[in-house]
């Protein structure tokens, strides 16, 4: 970690990552990069950073960056233009469609990622003046269940608490949160408040994650099961008389028919853990800790929320707060883990097609106040198509144009390649990006628009508790990039509506908004910011974190909601939700009988277009993967060091195998980073199949059948290079950044006799050092420019795979003298030591042969331990989990190899 010079000024700025919105500082060091740090007055983290997010400054560089507006010409290419005439383009051709076509016959597609400046700009230009609310999000496949469900319970989107709960309850509850991973910074708070005031935890969740490790009680229970286990908790609570009577009476409704549907689906002990497959014993030990903790926190994300059954889930975990009281008081609450930095800026604004701007609906009301408040022309009337609809949409033709900002659908969306076939329909395919190139773009986009990168951008975003912070500029606006609320406004300006965007600062747009949600709100909406409605330039630079809701005339920002009611539905009551019965909508057949569950890792994001910039983090987890457990491995024949061919009706992927019982029995778990441009077959969006939940269309992410067979490779190695490269046809392959450039993971089906000529043709090198055993199909080479090696190339047979790290090390030197060179063909270090192996601790690159080493001598005892003696797991925490399993499976001998579980995904 590198300690922020005093004398360099930083900026106070935001993560661009997850949804736990950590203050960030930083300084640029004018090479393109910057100095990172947490920002120790940011009420998120108090300083600390994550992995990802320590290592943003690894991500700031030009080298894939968009920097001038594109437009696909008469020759089929895309072409560099003035911005002037893209605008003039993209405005032409959206006023033609819609003339000839309607309004409904144009969307947006937005990302989570966007300023909150950026969406309700986006927004206004769509539901007030195109007519359309074709506006939907990539957060649509992230929380879209827990907006759902709170709107159902609560009346509105409302999230009751805020992080300091997770630092006071007695009790947390995470549920479908692989929170270790995913909300690293929230869940060491949560580890603090574990070890500073002794609250206990329950996980719940189908595989046994890094989040288990720390838990009192691990529930690992069917894919699917959530709903039953929460009705089985409110059967258990009524039953032993535990709830908060008189709060059920003075601020709910609904609360017996909910309970009557518990008892139909889980309707004791036994029924509940024959629904959810978990032991009784287990279930009455979490039944009987919520009862008996008054400040229970239940912490849920993906798990909960990205299903066909999502809102259910959600109201399933409401019912059990409602129904005990424990709703808006410190340290007791239901508490939606959101997954994107600006998702929840995203929903204030209306960008879920669902909704309209500052938490309003369509009703008529609504939208004739919004009507009136922005003097619309053209309002929409009615909800727009969701995420998967839309692209269902585009591709029967219906929807003709269609503009993408910031995110990568393609990738991302489920049943992916029917969304790669659609966007070739469009008549209009319009995309606003950071990246000259990723698998969207590269499906026949028409125009290309550079946007303002992190680092650039300028305007606010809002946390999963409410929290709205800033991000700052503080690097040179590359190329020729612009605001995205500023494109969407030039556009619209040429559509004749310049005085309703004739915004000028990301300030002008964040007023407005701000003025919006406090007109006409007499209190009936949640969402209120009126105090900053008219809040001065000066003033807005410098704007600390503020949580909503912040009316005018109010001295601080209200922390919780509904501890005393005061809910948003007409009569001020919540509602307590009568669940469906839970039943997955696919079912696993002799064909496909497993169940594919997506997600992510801990040191990427999404699809890698910014965190697979850095070195530093494709050092934990370089290669795509499917976890299964033991028992399926052997049915199925799939060995712990070879590779599996995962398959479900939409699609197949070929992924290297873990086998390990953190996966439990008849599911596989495949993460979603991966894409077209960063490996050959791990895109596993085009697995997963298209269900989604009938309110909040959020889609079952985590349940598509599937089959698995296990996949021979006859050879492997890697590739380093210093420039993208293409593959030889045929080759397997996935990328991830290396010191220096590019690291590849390869493998081929048939043994690749000419590697020389392969090599020789994409370095242009002709200073090449090699061996050659062909008897073994071992190649090992490197293609030289002086003393600097552009290529390194090491193959064999697929029964021995090669470790990488000495290599790469080699591969980051600033030159090779000769001893060097002879050494990097020997895959060794020069001192003939064995690397430090695959990196556990991302921060300060300690690897995993380093740490085993260290138990195995005998030296260290305990997470706490290692840290002190190799500074793992002492900054962000987020390998902490991971070295406790260390310590647990590495027996003390000095000789003690590195546990085969944990060995190295590329081999050992
Ligand atoms: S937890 Fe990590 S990824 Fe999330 S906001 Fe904080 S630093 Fe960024």
């Amino acid at each position: 970690m590198t300690a922020v010079d005093p004398n360099l000024k930083a900026t106070r700025t935001t993560c661009p990552y997850c949804g736990v919105g950590c203050g960030v500082l930083a300084t640029p060091d004018g090479k393109n990069s910057a100095i990172i740090a947490g920002d120790p007055d940011h009420p998120a983290n108090f300083g600390r950073l994550c992995s990802k997010g320590s290592a943003l400054g690894e991500t700031l560089g030009l080298k894939e960056r968009l920097l001038h507006p594109m437009v696909r010409c008469a020759n089929g290419k895309l072409e560099q233009v003035a911005w002037v005439d893209a605008l003039d383009h993209v405005a032409e051709r959206f006023k033609h469609i819609v003339a000839k076509h309607g309004p409904d016959s144009v969307a947006f597609y937005l990302s989570g990622q966007l300023l909150t400046e950026d969406y309700y700009v986006a927004n206004k230009f769509m539901k007030g003046f195109v007519g359309t609310a074709n506006v939907d999000t990539n957060s649509r496949l992230c929380m879209s269940s827990s907006v759902a469900g709170h709107r159902r319970a609560f009346g509105a989107d409302t999230v009751p608490g805020c992080y300091e709960d997770l630092d006071e309850a007695d009790l947390l509850v995470l549920v479908g949160s692989n929170a270790a991973w995913c909300h690293p910074i929230l869940f060491q708070r949560m580890i603090q408040n574990k070890q500073q005031r002794g609250a206990r935890m329950v996980v719940i969740d189908p595989r046994r994650t890094d989040t288990a490790e720390g838990a009192e009680l691990f529930l690992g229970l069917k894919p699917g099961s959530d709903t039953a286990l929460f009705c089985g908790l409110l059967v258990h609570l009524a039953d032993s008389d535990a709830m908060d009577r008189d709060y059920i009476e003075r601020h709910t409704s609904g609360f017996a028919e909910a309970l009557a549907q518990a008892r139909v689906i889980a309707g004791s002990v036994a029924a509940t853990a024959l629904a959810t497959g978990l032991d009784e014993g287990d279930v009455i030990s979490f039944f009987e800790l919520f009862r008996t903790t008054s400040r229970v926190v239940t912490a849920y994300s993906q798990g909960v929320n990205q299903s066909a059954q999502g809102t259910d889930k959600v109201n399933a975990i409401i019912n059990c707060h409602l129904a005990t009281g424990r709703i808006g008081k410190p340290g007791a609450s239901p508490f939606s883990l959101t997954g994107q930095p600006n998702a929840m800026g995203g929903r204030e604004v209306g960008g879920l097609s669902n909704q309209l701007a500052a938490h309003m609906s369509f009703s008529p009301a609504d939208i004739d106040r919004t009507r009136r408040f922005w003097r619309a022309p053209h309002m929409a009337k009615h909800e727009g198509l969701k995420a998967v609809q839309m692209f269902e949409a585009i591709g029967r033709g219906k929807i003709k144009a269609l503009w993408v900002m910031g995110t990568n659908p393609v990738v991302s969306l489920p049943d992916a390649d029917a969304v790669r076939a659609a966007l070739a329909k469009l008549d209009l395919f319009v995309v606003s990006e950071n990246v000259l190139s990723n698998d969207t773009v590269n499906s026949g986009v028409h125009v290309l628009l550079p946007a303002h990168a992190w680092g650039e951008k300028s305007g606010t975003v809002t946390n999963s508790e409410r929290r709205i912070s800033r991000q700052r500029g503080f690097m040179p606006v590359a190329g020729e990039a612009k605001p995205d609320w500023w494109i969407v406004s030039e556009v619209a300006k040429r559509l004749g509506f310049r005085d309703a965007f004739n915004f000028k600062t990301a300030g002008d747009v964040f007023r407005e908004h701000a003025r919006l949600s406090a007109f006409e709100n007499y209190g009936s909406r949640d969402f209120d910011i009126g105090a900053l409605g008219h809040i001065p330039d000066a003033a807005f630079e410098i704007m600390p974190p503020v949580m909503w809701p912040l009316r005018a005339g109010d001295a601080r920002p209200q922390a919780r909601f509904f501890s005393e009611g005061g809910f948003y539905s007409p009569d001020r009551k919540a509602r307590f939700v009568a669940p469906e019965k839970p039943e997955l909508r696919q079912a696993t057949s002799r064909e496909r009988p497993l169940r594919l569950n997506t997600g992510r890792i801990r040191d990427q994001w999404h699809t890698m277009t910014r965190s697979g910039l850095s070195p530093r983090l494709g050092q934990h987890l370089p290669e795509p993967y499917v976890e299964i457990h033991p028992d399926d491995a052997a049915m199925f024949g799939i060995a712990g060091d070879g590779f599996a061919r995962v398959e479900t009706a939409q699609g197949h992927c070929i992924l290297k195998a873990v086998v390990t019982d953190r996966q439990q029995r008849g599911s596989v778990f495949a993460p979603i980073h991966w894409s077209g441009e960063t490996s050959s077959s791990a895109r596993v969006g085009a697995l997963v199949a298209p269900f989604t939940d009938p309110l909040s269309g959020q889609p079952e992410s985590k349940a598509t059948p599937a089959a698995i067979a296990p996949h021979g490779f006859a050879q492997r190695g890697f590739v380093l290079s210093r420039r993208p490269l293409s593959l030889p046809a045929g080759a397997w392959w996935a990328r991830v950044a290396v010191t220096g450039g590019y690291g590849y993971l390869l493998a081929a089906d048939e043994p690749i006799e000419d590697w020389q000529s392969w090599l020789r043709t994409v370095s242009g090198a002709s200073d090449i050092a090699d061996y050659e055993d062909r008897s073994r199909h071992v190649y090992r080479a490197a293609a030289y420019r002086g003393d600097i090696p552009q290529v390194c190339l090491f193959v064999g047979p697929a029964s021995e795979a090669i470790a990488w790290d000495a290599v790469k090390t080699a591969f980051a030197a600033p030159a090779l003298g000769d001893e060097d060179r002879r050494a990097l063909l020997s895959g060794r270090s020069r001192d003939g030591m064995s690397s430090s192996g695959p990196i556990v601790c991302a921060c300060f690159g300690v690897g995993r042969t380093t740490i085993c080493d260290a138990i195995a001598s005998g030296r260290v005892h305990s997470a706490a331990e290692i840290g002190a003696h190799l500074k793992a797991g002492t900054n962000c925490g987020s390998c902490i989990p991971e070295l406790n399993r260390l310590i647990a499976q590495t027996p003390v001998s000095a000789e003690t190899p590195v546990p085969a579980a944990q060995a190295d995904l590329v081999g050992a």
